[in-house]
């Protein structure tokens, strides 16, 4: 059991939401720690569309999902946010008043006195390819995401997809496995083009296999994946050696484990209240795509304004005896030392 962590707020979900969060809490002088499942910060922004213009944030005429990213990193930079990438937050469970215990999906603990939700549409979970069976390979043989490369030490590896995700993974597991297999439903490819050369460079000089097709049937025992039967665009029909598959079909987006952590729910979000959008349980918040009230809109300049008064009504948890005083970022020479400007 690893040391529990001990802060003033946890975020979870580092989409644009939660990340400008941190800046609004940052001001108030509240340390905040992220959780997100993702393996990078943005959320929708930078997983969905990173390359897509967003034309209605204030005052930036247009910027890409991963641009406004950027940005909002580079802003909250001052307040030295500690990010947890990878990781699910499983549990939350209210252990005094306010004070939270949080647990993550690796065993994570954090102790914090306020929880800010900020979890958009839930937690991004991997498509399962329609493969008979294949959920008794699930977490031995088959893996949606890498955690460890070291784990694919000397194995025989069957990648499956034709995004950036595979390609990523082929040209990073192929030094580190026995063989690696890319099988993709066609000879184009979504991933970036140079990922797509370096592959194809790989496979004629034989270092690795690529084929065309779908698999149709996997065979093994206990979990432990033996081979994989190819259904080829010809209709033949292939069987390959394998004791390892990473199926890349996508994300979909779940509520996720939000809903077993006692607060109210409503139609899968997060009813709030509109004044500093917490939840039914005090100190914890929910702000962002996650939450819903009379009125509600799903647009991220929302979101910003939800942390906004969420950090008012935080900082009466976090400093109970410090009276909060309103200043602007333009003139209050306190804000901007700890923006490191002044
Ligand atoms: P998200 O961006 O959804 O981030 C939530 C994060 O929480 C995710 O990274 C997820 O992995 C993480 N998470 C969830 N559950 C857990 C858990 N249990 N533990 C740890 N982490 C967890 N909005 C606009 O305002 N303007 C636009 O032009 C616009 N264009 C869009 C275009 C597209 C194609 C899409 C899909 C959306 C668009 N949106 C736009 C909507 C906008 O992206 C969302 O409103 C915004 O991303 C919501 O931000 P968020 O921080 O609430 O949540």
């Amino acid at each position: 059991m690893s040391d529990t962590i001990k802060t003033d707020v946890l975020i979870i979900g580092a989409g644009p939401c939660g990340l400008f969060a941190a800046f609004e809490l940052g001001l108030l002088d509240m340390k905040a720690h992220f959780v997100d499942i993702l393996d990078k910060v943005g959320g929708q922004c930078a997983e969905l569309y990173p390359e897509k213009p967003i034309y209605d944030i204030p005052g930036i005429p247009q910027v890409s999902g991963q641009g406004l990213t950027d940005a909002l990193m580079e802003q909250i930079k001052p307040f030295h946010p500690t990010f947890h990438l990878g990781e699910m937050v499983e549990t939350v469970e209210k252990i005094g008043d306010p004070l939270f215990r949080c647990t993550t999906d690796t065993g994570k603990v954090f102790e914090c006195k306020v929880v800010v939700i900020s979890a958009g549409g839930g937690s991004f979970q991997p498509k399962r390819p329609p493969v008979p069976g294949i959920e008794a390979y699930e977490g031995s043989s088959v893996h949606y995401a890498v955690r460890k490369m070291e784990a694919f030490r000397d194995k025989n590896v069957l990648i499956v997809g034709g995004g950036d995700s595979a390609l990523d993974w082929t040209l990073n597991l192929h030094p580190v496995a026995k063989r690696v297999t890319l099988l993709h439903r066609r000879d184009e490819f979504r991933a970036a083009p140079h990922s797509v050369e370096q592959m194809r460079a790989l496979v004629a000089s034989g270092k690795m296999d690529l084929k065309l097709g779908q698999v149709t049937a996997l065979s093994g025992a206990d979990g432990k994946l033996t081979g994989a039967t190819i259904k080829g665009n010809d209709n033949s029909v292939t069987e390959i050696s394998c004791d390892t598959m990473l199926p890349f079909f996508g994300l979909t987006m779940k509520l996720g484990p939000v809903a077993n952590w006692g607060i109210a729910l409503e139609n899968n979000l997060v009813p709030v209240e509109t004044s500093a959008f917490e939840t039914n349980v005090p100190g914890i918040f929910a702000i962002g795509d996650i939450n819903t009230y009379p009125g509600k809109i799903k647009l991220i300049l929302c979101g910003f304004h939800e942390g906004a008064l969420m950090a008012q009504k935080a900082h009466r948890y976090v400093y109970p005896d410090k009276r909060l005083v309103f200043q602007y970022t333009t003139s209050s020479s306190s804000l901007q030392k700890k923006l490191g400007v002044n």
